[in-house]
C-alpha cells in the first residue's frame, strides 16, 4: 500500500560503504570480550575462533497412561569444542519447575505441582555419581576428570517424573494424552560470551540449547499413537501394514490423507497389537526433542514442496480430538504456512523433513512440533499457527538465546506472523490484528518498565518483557524493512541468516551483520530502536508556506525512528497520503521536517499511523492557514 521512495542517502551510501560497520553501540563487557578473542567479528560473522559444543542424545521414554510417571534413561555424549577445560558441566533438569519450593515467574495452580525428577543414577564415564538431593533446574555437577578441550564426556542418566496435571508448555492434555517436553535432562549450553548458561528456568523464558543428534525411543502401550520430533525410523514396526502406508502415501501427497481416523482406532487397526511398541525417532542437528501421545487422537497428514529448487517435500501433520473443529483443517494450514514461509519472509526453505501440529493448550514451539490450543475462529487458529511454525527460523534454526534476548526470537515470528496474515487475509485484517494484540497495549501503558530498552536482557525484565519481545522487537525489524527496502533488507537477513543458522548469533551480530550487509552503518538505527528508551508519539507542531512548498515540522516526543505516513487535505477537499521511511530521523532524530510541494493549497495535515500507533493522538493533527 506505502510506496518506499528510494532514499538518496542511502543510494550513495551503498555505493560508497561496502564494508560498513556498525559503529558505537554499547557493548557490555562480557560481550567485548568475546570480539576481543575473536569468537565473533566486527563484521557481523562468526569470527574466526568461533566454537560451540555440541552432544549426541540417546533416550528411551516410557509412558502409560492413566498412569502419570514418565521414565527416561539416556546416555549424552558431551563434546567440549571449547578452548577451555571444563571441571564441571551444568546440567537443565527443567521439569523441577513443578517443585513447589522451586523458584517462577508467576503463580501456579495446585494442579501444576509435582514432586519434579528424580534421578535415579548418573553415571560420568561409566562412574556412579551421587547427585544431591534438591536439585534446582540448573545444577552443576563437578566432572570427576576435567574434560579438556576438543574431548569428550559420556554421561548416563536414569529418571522419573510425574506428568503435571495441568498442561502448559508440557503435560497431560487429558488422561490419555500427553505432551512431553522438556522431558528429559540435558547439558546447558556453554558458550564463548557467557560461559555455563546458569539461569534458573523460570517458565517465562522458552529455550536456550545447543545443536545435537538424537535417537529417542517412545514405548508405549497398544494402540497408543505416538509423535514426536523427527523422523520415525519403524513405522512398519509400530503400526499395522495399512496404516504404515497410509503414512509413506502422505509423504508425496498435497491431499490430507487420516491416517487414523476415529473409526480406525475404534478397530485397533492402526498401531502393532504388541504389549508395548517402541516407537525411534531420529534427527540430527536439532535444539529439542518433544513427543505427543494418544489413544484417542485422530491423525492426518500431507506434504508440501518446501524448496522450489530441489523439489524437497516436508510433511505436515496434525494429531487432535475429533470433536475439535479448527485441526480438521490443521494440515491444509501447515502446507500454507510451510510452502509460504519458504518462499517469501523469511524466503528460506522449511529446513527440516516434517511439521506435525498436536492439539493442548499451549500454543508453544518446538522443533518440528507446534502445540497449540483448540479454536473456534479458523482465522486465529490458523494465525496462532503460522506464529508457531514461524518459530522454525527462530529460534530454532538460529540457535537464538531466548533466556536473554527473546527480541531476536519472538520479534520476528511476530514479523513473519503480520507477513503471512496479510497474504491470507488482506492487509486491513492482518495490520488490524497486528495493532490490536502487538501494538495497543504497550503503547497505551505509560509504565516506565515498558519503556527499558529492547537490548535488557529478557532475564531481567518483568512487566516489560512480552512488549519487549514481541511489539517493539517487530516494529523494529518492520522500520528497517521500510527503510531498506523489501529487497535489500531481504538480502541482509538471509545474509545474516546464512552467516549463524546451526549457530548461536547475539544481538551484536545482528547489528554488526545488517550495517555490514546493507553496506551502511546502521548505528543511530539500532541505538535508536534498541538502546534507548523510546516509545512512538510523533507531534505536527508548525507548517510554514515557502517557496518550495508547504514545510511541516515533526517533533519525535516518543524518539523511537518509526516510518512517517501523513494524510494531506487540500483546498479542494481531494487527500493523497505520503509516506517517509524511518530515514527521515537519519539526520536529527528529535526533529524532522517534511515538504509537500508547492501547487494545490494545502488545508489540513495528519498522521495516518498504520502499524506505529501514537501514544499521544492529540498533536497529531494541523489546520494549514
Ligand atoms: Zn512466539
Amino acid at each position: 500500500m506505502h510506496k518506499t521512495l528510494p532514499s538518496l542517502l542511502l543510494l550513495a551510501s551503498l555505493t560508497h560503504a561496502a564494508q560498513a560497520q556498525t559503529t558505537g553501540l554499547y557493548q557490555p563487557r562480557d560481550i567485548k570480550r568475546a570480539y576481543a578473542k575473536g569468537t565473533r567479528a566486527a563484521d557481523g560473522r562468526p569470527g574466526p575462533k568461533y566454537w560451540q559444543n555440541r552432544a549426541r542424545y540417546d533416550i528411551t521414554v516410557q509412558a502409560a497412561p492413566p498412569a502419570r510417571d514418565i521414565r527416561g534413561r539416556e546416555t549424552i555424549t558431551y563434546f567440549n569444542n571449547s578452548p577451555d577445560t571444563l571441571k564441571q558441566l551444568v546440567l537443565r533438569i527443567i521439569l523441577n519447575v513443578h517443585k513447589p519450593e522451586a523458584a517462577r515467574e508467576g503463580d501456579v495452580s495446585p494442579d501444576y505441582l509435582t514432586s519434579g525428577v528424580v534421578i535415579d543414577s548418573f553415571r560420568v564415564a561409566g562412574q556412579l555419581r551421587q547427585l544431591p538431593t534438591g536439585l534446582g533446574t540448573a545444577p552443576g555437577v563437578r566432572l570427576p576428570k576435567p574434560l579438556a578441550p576438543h574431548d569428550s564426556v559420556k554421561l548416563a542418566v536414569a529418571w522419573h517424573f510425574p506428568l503435571s496435571v495441568q498442561s502448559g508448555r508440557e503435560g497431560m492434555i487429558d488422561k490419555t494424552t500427553y505432551f512431553l517436553a522438556y522431558f528429559y535432562p540435558r547439558v546447558a549450553v556453554y558458550d564463548d560470551y557467557n560461559g555455563w548458561d546458569r539461569l534458573p528456568f523460570l517458565n517465562d523464558k522458552e529455550f536456550y540449547n545447543d545443536f545435537n543428534d538424537y535417537t529417542l525411543r517412545v514405548q508405549t502401550p497398544a494402540n497408543y499413537l505416538v509423535w514426536a520430533t523427527g523422523t520415525l525410523q519403524n513405522p512398519r514396526q509400530v503400526l499395522q501394514p495399512a496404516a504404515a502406508k497410509r503414512l509413506e502415501k502422505s509423504m508425496t501427497s498435497e491431499e490430507v490423507i487420516h491416517v487414523a481416523t476415529a473409526a480406525d482406532l475404534a478397530k485397533k487397526s492402526i498401531t502393532a497389537q504388541q504389549p508395548l511398541n517402541t516407537w525411534v525417532w531420529k534427527a540430527t542437528d536439532i535444539s529439542d526433542m518433544t513427543v505427543g501421545l494418544s489413544d484417542h487422537y485422530v491423525w492426518d497428514a500431507a506434504s508440501v514442496i518446501v524448496d522450489p529448487a530441489t523439489k524437497r517435500r516436508a510433511s505436515v501433520q496434525a494429531a487432535f480430538a475429533d470433536s475439535t473443529t479448527d485441526f480438521h483443517s490443521s494440515v491444509k494450514f501447515s502446507q500454507n504456512a510451510l510452502g509460504w514461509f519458504s518462499r517469501n519472509w523469511p524466503g528460506v526453505p522449511y529446513p527440516y523433513p516434517k511439521m506435525t501440529a498436536f492439539q493442548g493448550f499451549a500454543d508453544m514451539e518446538y522443533p518440528m512440533m507446534v502445540n497449540d490450543s483448540p479454536e473456534k475462529d479458523l482465522k486465529f487458529a490458523q494465525l496462532v499457527q503460522d506464529h508457531e511454525i514461524a518459530h522454525t527460523y527462530f529460534p530454532f534454526y538460529m540457535g537464538i538465546n531466548e533466556s536473554r534476548y527473546a527480541f531476536m526470537d519472538e520479534g520476528w515470528a511476530t514479523t513473519f506472523e503480520l507477513l503471512i496474515g496479510r497474504a491470507e487475509n488482506g492487509n486491513a485484517a492482518a495490520d488490524e490484528f497486528y495493532r490490536k494484540f502487538r501494538v495497543v497495549n504497550w503503547i497505551n501503558n505509560p509504565s516506565t518498565a515498558q519503556d527499558l530498552p529492547v537490548i535488557t536482557p529478557s532475564s531481567e525484565l518483568k512487566a516489560g518483557y512480552g512488549n519487549n519481545s514481541y511489539g517493539k522487537a517487530s516494529l523494529s525489524y518492520l522500520a528497517l524493512k521500510d527503510m531498506l527496502g523489501d529487497e535489500l533488507f531481504k538480502k541482509c537477513l538471509h545474509g545474516y541468516m546464512d552467516r549463524w543458522h546451526g549457530k548461536h548469533p547475539i544481538p551484536w551480530d545482528y547489528f554488526n551483520s545488517m550495517s555490514n550487509l546493507a553496506g551502511q552503518d546502521l548505528t543511530w538505527f539500532f541505538q535508536n530502536w534498541f538502546f534507548s528508551n523510546g516509545y512512538i508519539d510523533l507531534a505536527l507542531t508548525k507548517a510554514d508556506k515557502t517557496s518550495q512548498g508547504t514545510v511541516l515540522t515533526i517533533q519525535n516526543v516518543g524518539g523511537f525512528a518509526v516510518p512517517v505516513d501523513l494524510k494531506v487535505t487540500y483546498a479542494d477537499g481531494s487527500t493523497e497520503t505520503l509516506h517517509r521511511s524511518p530515514e527521515l530521523w537519519r539526520a536529527n532524530q528529535p526533529q524532522a521536517t517534511l515538504i509537500i510541494p508547492a501547487g494545490k493549497a494545502v488545508q489540513s495535515v495528519t498522521f495516518d499511523h498504520g502499524l506505529y500507533l501514537d501514544a499521544d493522538p492529540k498533536n497529531d493533527r494541523l489546520a494549514v492557514q
